[in-house]
């Protein structure tokens, strides 16, 4: 088993109340990490993972900052850095949105919206991180296999995932004067409430013919791929997206 040790940085992970973010908030902490995380609505989950999280004390804290608004976004670095006493210096863009609809009845305002979360979102964040950055650090975008292949069932989402990816390799370009590494990870399915109970039934059942690998993945399959590119494993890696995806796409 890989073990990582992130010598008590500060790592920002947005959408860390459920899901794969809150896999990789919980490996981060196993790693001797501190690990302030986002959510924007669902308090449910937001105070599951507070309870999950208790036994690490102070260095744990999920706050309600909605990642499509720029205030938010600068109100928690402010934050931060008088919380925990340093600089942010792992960074994970995780918060996505998706919303399956046909295509022509897709409206404005999803499109804005899903451009607001996935796309604007990790745009202010990084702007903000590469500002306040000024040891080092290490920025993993987690993109997507729509992003990848297109997506019939939500252009919307497909385009700011493939989006992302052009925006991790401009990140690693502007990053690098800092020591700033940028990366992705682009997920196949993976077993996560992103999806309702039915879509889930219907992915695992499609899973068995259309993954290599015969199955959905899981969060801690991303969220290993995830601390990887984080570390010091990966110290010259940058502007790379590494697929987790069971074989279901290989470029
Ligand atoms: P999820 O279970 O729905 O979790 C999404 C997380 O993002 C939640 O913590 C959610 O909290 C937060 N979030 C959503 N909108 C936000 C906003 N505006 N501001 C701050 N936080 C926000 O999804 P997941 O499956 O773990 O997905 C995580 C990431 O992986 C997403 O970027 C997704 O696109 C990507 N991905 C997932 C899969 C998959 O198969 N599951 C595949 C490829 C890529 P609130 O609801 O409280 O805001």
């Amino acid at each position: 088993m890989i073990t990582f040790d992130f010598d008590a940085r500060l790592a920002l992970v947005t959408g860390a109340s459920r899901g794969i973010g809150k896999q990789i908030a919980g490996e981060l902490l196993d790693a001797n990490c501190k690990v302030l995380g986002t959510y924007s609505t669902d308090e449910k989950s937001a105070s599951d993972c507070r309870n999950q999280f208790a036994s690490f004390g102070s260095d744990f804290e999920l706050l309600k900052k909605d990642v499509s608004i720029g205030s938010d976004i600068i109100e928690l670095f402010d934050y931060a850095e008088g919380r925990f006493s340093r600089e942010i210096s792992l960074l994970v863009n995780n918060a996505g949105i998706l919303k399956q609809r046909p295509f022509i009845e897709l409206s404005v305002e999803q499109w804005r919206n899903t451009f607001e979360v996935n796309l604007m979102g990790p745009f202010f964040i990084c702007q903000e991180f590469l500002k306040r950055c000024h040891s080092g650090g290490s920025i993993v975008n987690i993109s997507s296999i729509g992003g990848q292949t297109g997506g019939d069932k939500a252009p919307d989402y497909a385009a700011t995932k493939s989006a992302i990816i052009s925006l991790t390799r401009s990140l690693a370009r502007l990053g690098s004067g800092q020591n700033i590494r940028a990366n992705a990870v682009a997920p196949g399915w993976i077993k996560t409430e992103i999806f309702s109970e039915q879509q889930l039934n219907q992915l695992e059942r499609q899973a068995r013919q259309m993954i290599p690998l015969g199955r959905m993945g899981t969060p801690d399959e991303v969220a290993k791929a995830v601390l990887f590119l984080l570390s010091d494993a990966a110290s010259y890696i940058t502007g790379h997206c590494i697929n987790v995806n069971g074989g279901m796409y290989f470029g």
